[in-house]
């Protein structure tokens, strides 16, 4: 891991399909800009996500729940860069992109919850992504990091216990943070929409009007 002094400016990626952003995304990326002490956190949703099925809802409404969800943190923003490039929506091309735009000496922080850090060594060219980032991952109630096998070993061999490697080092560590736990899915939300119960709290009443207006989810 390369070091070059302390007070790097720090930015965090937190991907996913979004399908829609609730609570326990948003609460668990404030909770992160604030121990990490990042500058920033961009929700990057996905919009060919290579490992599960395209979701029926949009990348653009997707996109445009994240941007309502954000409205008014001005420590989080919404990058719609894998909505703009063609194909699958590989993490590993954002994160050079975002290299190429910032230079090297930022550092740049991959968020994710533990449950996909579980078969990160299916991602496209996943043993290169720590030549670019940093990788957090939240433990989420419920889950398990890997014991054995590559995962395992790659998490072992890269895990670092002190926060401040992120100001001072722009990649290379992985940090396992316990954050509040935010027992919300995606999956649970849209099962709920579908029976008609109300989704009121579980995500931001901007993104509720959305998904009424636009009749998502039915
Ligand atoms: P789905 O139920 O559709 O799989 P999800 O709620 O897990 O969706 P995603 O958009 O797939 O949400 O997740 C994006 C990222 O957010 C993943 O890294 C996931 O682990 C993390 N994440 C999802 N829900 C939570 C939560 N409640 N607390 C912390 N992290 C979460």
């Amino acid at each position: 891991m390369s070091t070059v002094g302390a007070d790097l400016t720090a930015v965090g990626v937190f991907g996913g399909t979004f399908n829609p952003i609730h609570n326990g995304h948003l609460r668990s990326g404030l909770e992160l800009i604030e121990r990490l002490k990042l500058d920033q956190l961009r929700l990057m949703p996905s919009a060919i996500p290579p490992h599960r099925p395209t979701p029926a809802c949009s990348a653009e409404h997707r996109a445009a729940m994240v941007e309502l969800a954000v409205m008014g943190e001005e420590r989080m923003v919404c990058d719609r860069r894998e909505l703009q490039r063609p194909g699958r929506s590989y993490t590993i091309d954002s994160l050079e992109e975002l290299r190429s735009e910032k230079g090297p000496d930022f550092s740049l922080c991959l968020v994710m919850g533990c449950d996909a850090v579980r078969d990160i060594n299916s991602w496209h060219r996943w043993q290169k992504l720590l030549d670019y980032c940093h990788v957090i991952i939240i433990a989420r109630p419920g889950w398990q990091l890997p014991l054995a096998g590559e995962v395992s070993a790659w998490l072992s061999d890269n895990l670092q216990l002190d926060g401040t490697v992120i100001q001072q080092s722009p990649h290379g560590g992985i940090l396992v943070e316990e954050l509040r736990p935010q027992v919300i899915s995606s999956t649970e939300i849209r099962v709920m929409l579908a029976q008609g119960l109300s989704t009121k709290y579980l995500l931001p009443e901007r993104v509720i009007d959305y998904i009424h207006n636009y009749n998502l989810y039915k």
